[in-house]
């Protein structure tokens, strides 16, 4: 009775005190208390608490929100609570304490973590999107492949991964800036977001380059994806004021079947980019083991093109083709085409079809492209003081470099060291620019065109450009690609196309300079047509310098 009786009268007197104070502290505390019976009746709830949940705290509805995914029995049990008509975010701790009437009750501490958590979700925003166009990142690109892998494992099935990247970006960078070549890639991210089926599984890896994981669920729609995203790139989008054309190449890998780990599916679907890039651009590949063995050689054609080049491209030698001129008896050499040819020591022979493309690709065309100029102007100046002045020389020049904002100076220099006249050096351009950034293409030949140097428009009539474009273009000689002269004799539309285009460029003052002529019968065709300059098997393959002075100087 004793000891009873000092606890009763310590609670009569000072801890009624101590009572009114608690509560008044636990009102006032920054997090929500709440206590709840084992019946569902809150027993107490502070104002903090009743603020959390708008005042809706009938005890069913609160205890069951509160202990819903807590362990029963676990002392001192914990969660997160997402409370989705109030967008509010809560860390919710239950523990069990004895009530006043001695029950046992639970005793819910409830903090708002709102803020922390929109924060961590910004945080992961910011981590896994890419800044500039709002889509994934290459981090969060390698999380979900590797869940979407390890699900379509799981549950069979195929999905697959596409690799893009555009085709030629760079002309648009150098070209018109950067900040438009960031408005084209946030347009090309917006229209991809737009694709049904993979509306949120695209990522940009970097640069001009985007991933789309096309999952199981969606693999029955790869055709039309595929499909979507050609429309997509046959469209001109719209920079600065005109329109321009961008194309992609594609690697697509499946899997699991071609690949069931991240690293092994963007090889593979990297390998097969690089075949489509190959191929021509401008399209898509699938990845084929078959060819495991070819692409092994083009990483490795890869290596040895780097240490080429960065060993003052000593295998790369440069070959002469001889251009005639029929208009003349005898049809006398009127100087020749360079064309670069690749000895790898370690490879082997490599044609430039195969090996200009990856160049261009990898950025090193520019001091290939450097490298022939110099050696083919070296030549011609040396032909042309050995008795052939008229002589002259072509040199091919990728877009990549023509962009390139010093490739005049570039052109100068050259000039300058080896002497030779310009008159007698003529760059070839291919028309596939042209079209797409006419502006530009005209400023930059303009200057090229004011050293003294002619510029030829070479493999014409495969590309973009219309006949109307050539009107526009300050070029002095037109070259017709060797498909129409291929058919020059059995199909009517090949001997009109080349009459028509010689007929108008007589009309405009060019000159027109047909390729690839193997035949007789080509032969006396064309001169018939009156055309004055052919470059061709029938007259010469390309070779060695060497060969070609002892034929022609
Ligand atoms: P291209 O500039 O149109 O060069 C003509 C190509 O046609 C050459 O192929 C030449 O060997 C071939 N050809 C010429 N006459 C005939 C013929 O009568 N019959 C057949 N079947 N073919 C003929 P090549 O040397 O393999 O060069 C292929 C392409 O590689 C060139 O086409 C050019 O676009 C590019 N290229 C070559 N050298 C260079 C270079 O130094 N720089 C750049 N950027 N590209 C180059
Ligand atoms: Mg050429
Ligand atoms: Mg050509």
């Amino acid at each position: 009775m004793g000891k009873e009786g000092k606890q009763q009268g310590k609670l009569d007197g000072m801890d009624m005190n101590f009572y009114i104070s608690g509560v008044e502290i636990l009102e006032n505390i920054g997090c929500g208390i709440c206590v709840c019976s084992k019946e569902n009746k809150v027993l107490f709830a502070n104002g903090k608490f009743r603020v959390f949940f708008n005042g809706r705290i009938d005890g069913e509805r609160v205890r069951r929100l509160l202990s819903q995914g807590l362990v029963d029995g676990e002392e001192g049990s914990g969660k997160e609570l997402y409370i989705e008509e109030d967008r509010k975010w809560f860390d919710v701790h239950r523990t069990q304490i004895r009530w006043m009437d001695q029950r046992l009750v639970e005793l819910y501490t409830v903090y708002d973590i709102t803020e922390t958590k929109r924060y961590q979700q910004r945080i992961e925003r910011q981590a896994n999107n890419d800044f500039l166009t709002g889509l994934y990142n290459r981090m969060r690109c390698e999380k979900d492949l590797e869940k979407q892998i390890r699900l379509t494992k799981g549950k069979g099935g195929e999905g697959a991964l596409l690799y893009m990247d555009l085709d030629d970006f760079k002309h648009i960078n150098d070209g018109l800036g950067h900040q438009y070549g960031d408005v084209l890639l946030k347009l090309i991210s917006n229209n991809l977001r737009m694709v049904p089926g993979i509306e949120s599984s695209c990522y940009r890896m970097g640069g001009d380059e985007f991933i789309i994981i096309v999952t199981s669920t969606r693999f029955c729609m790869l055709n039309s994806i595929l499909n979507d995203i050609r429309d997509m790139f046959e469209k001109p989008w719209f920079l600065k004021g005109a329109e321009y054309y961008c194309t992609m190449s594609m690697g697509i890998a499946r899997f699991p079947s071609d690949g069931d780990t991240v690293q092994e599916l963007i090889r593979k679907a990297d390998l097969a980019l690089l075949e489509a890039k190959k191929a021509g651009k401008n399209r898509y590949e699938f990845y084929h083991a078959a060819r495991e063995g070819h692409s092994f050689k083009r990483l490795d054609l890869e290596k040895n093109m780097r240490d080429a080049t960065l060993n003052a491209c000593d295998e790369f030698e440069v070959y002469y083709q001889p251009i005639v001129d029929v208009s003349k008896p005898d049809n006398p050499c009127m100087g020749a085409e360079a064309l670069i040819r690749w000895n790898s020591e370690k490879l082997g022979f490599i044609s430039p079809a195969e090996f200009i493309p990856l160049a261009e690709y990898l950025g090193l065309i520019n001091p290939i492209g450097d490298y022939v100029l110099r050696q083919a102007c070296q030549k011609c100046k040396f032909w042309n003081d050995s008795g052939h002045p008229e002589y002259k020389v072509n040199v091919n020049l990728s877009v990549v470099q023509l962009l390139q904002n010093d490739m005049a100076d570039r052109v100068r220099e050259v000039l300058e060291d080896t002497k030779i006249a310009p008159q007698n050096l003529t760059l070839e351009v291919t028309e596939g620019l042209a079209i797409n950034d006419m502006a530009r293409m005209k400023q930059i030949l303009g200057q090229i065109k004011g050293l003294g140097v002619r510029v030829a428009l070479d493999d014409f009539g495969t590309g973009y450009s219309s006949l109307n474009h050539i009107r526009e273009m300050p070029i002095d000689v037109i070259k017709i690609d060797r498909c129409f002269i291929e058919h020059l004799g059995k199909d009517e539309f090949a001997n009109v196309f080349v009459k028509i285009v010689c007929e108008l460029a007589a009309a405009i003052g060019m000159n027109v300079c047909v390729e690839g002529v193997e035949h007789m019968l080509q032969y006396e065709i064309l001169k018939k047509m009156q055309i004055q300059m052919i470059q061709g098997f029938y007259f010469g393959k390309p070779m060695r310098a060497e060969e070609f002075e002892k034929k022609y100087l």
